[in-house]
């Protein structure tokens, strides 16, 4: 293992940031202490710091030498609505919000490398260090780069990580191409005719669409996709009737769509509609499909994955090192900031041993082990991909 000396030397205090960043979660786009706290960090390290980018987002500039060579690395801000049961000593004060993800701990990593990058100045170039708010459902990633981030910051490539307790402690995973999923939500209303329950065929009755319509969407993924293609339809909600002698007027199913290709989400779409439109017009009613596209697939470039794997072996030996793992279906915003330069996130693993708490679990907490880890990493790659300062 190959910790960057002055990462090894902030070890203790990396803990302390990490212990507070976890006891006063905040959620999306209110991250207003947070925020104050890293800006307050990174100014202290001497970084030049601004703040206000998709409101609670904070963008420190380290400038060393004249080469316009520059990356981002960026980390994320935001805490959950699930009420901590981890019991540890640092747990939430700030009831029904959580750390549930690790975002403490990648604020935390991406702060020391900050701090360990001032000190050691070998480089020639720019780094941006991107704290992003509202990874959550909200797309904080997404209002960043629609405010400017890349036009005030131009980096030529931009590098994401996530700390990943299935992937054991001290090991790293990244793919070139689709790494987590696109993930799309939908509703469809289904309106028939009321009725006695014992008069059904007064009626039109909308549980018999809600009964077929589960059914026939997931012939999408068997029946219309190629079998080498990835794809989930998920009905995730039924609502509808109050009692049990009525048959009632509507019912409603929600859920979600995940991909990672832009002709397989067209084409779930599409289907979707032709099963909703075609089976309400079977039993005479009418029903409606509101398909909102969310997140986008998480895809890496090829380059820059050579170059995560690249850092990443330099710091946990290539062995520890997977260029291939099976990809989630899970999805992830940073994947907005690809779109629009190239990159790589990749999978920081966590794991300390088979019961470790997934992420989003309350009774995850980060695991301090790693921090030292990620943060080697993001100074390892930094220093590879920027050329050298002139002596
Ligand atoms: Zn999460
Ligand atoms: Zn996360």
């Amino acid at each position: 293992m190959n910790i960057v000396p002055e990462i090894a030397a902030l070890d203790t205090e990396m803990r302390g940031w990490r212990h507070h960043l976890h006891a006063h979660p905040e959620t999306a786009f209110e991250e207003a202490a947070t925020s104050a706290y890293v800006a307050d960090k990174l100014r202290s390290f001497g970084l030049d710091v601004h703040t206000g980018l998709a409101k609670t987002g904070v963008v420190a500039v380290l400038t060393n030498g004249r080469s316009d060579a520059a990356i981002g690395l960026r980390a994320d801000l935001d805490a959950l609505h699930i009420h901590e049961q981890t019991g540890v000593p640092h747990a939430s004060v700030n009831a029904g919000r959580m750390h549930a993800c690790g975002h403490d701990g990648h604020t935390t990593m991406l702060l020391a490398a900050a701090k360990a990058m001032t000190e050691r100045r070998n480089f020639d170039g720019t780094l941006y260090f991107i704290f992003q708010p509202a990874e959550e459902n909200e797309g904080g990633g997404r209002v960043m780069v629609e405010e400017g981030l890349f036009d005030r910051f131009p980096v030529r490539a931009v590098y994401g990580m996530h700390n990943w307790p299935r992937l054991p402690a001290g090991t790293f995973a990244m793919r070139e191409g689709p790494l987590m999923a696109a993930s799309d939500t939908f509703e469809i209303v289904a309106t028939g005719k009321g009725a006695h329950a014992a008069m059904a065929y007064q009626g039109k009755d909308p549980m018999l669409f809600a009964a077929h319509a589960i059914h026939a969407l997931q012939t999408i993924v068997s029946r219309n996709l190629h079998p080498l293609e990835s794809g989930v339809v998920s009905v995730t909600q039924v609502h509808g009737g109050d009692t049990w002698n009525v048959i009632p007027e509507q019912v409603l199913l929600r859920g979600t769509v995940r991909t990672f290709r832009d002709d397989v989400q067209a084409l779930i779409e599409r289907r979707m509609r032709v099963l909703v439109d075609g089976i309400a017009a079977m039993f005479e009613m009418t029903a409606t499909l509101r398909y909102r596209r969310g997140y986008p697939a998480t895809v890496n470039s090829a380059a820059e994955t050579a170059h995560a794997a690249r850092a990443a072996a330099a710091v946990v030996g290539a062995d520890s090192v997977d260029t291939n793992p099976t990809p989630e279906m899970g999805s992830e915003d940073f994947a907005f900031m690809l779109q629009r330069r190239p990159g790589c996130y990749v999978w920081l693993g966590a794991g300390h041993g088979p019961d470790t708490p997934n992420i989003h679990n309350p009774r995850y907490d980060f695991n301090d082990a790693v921090l030292p880890i990620g943060a080697s990493y993001w100074v390892t790659l930094a220093e590879q991909q920027l050329p050298r300062a002139a002596a």
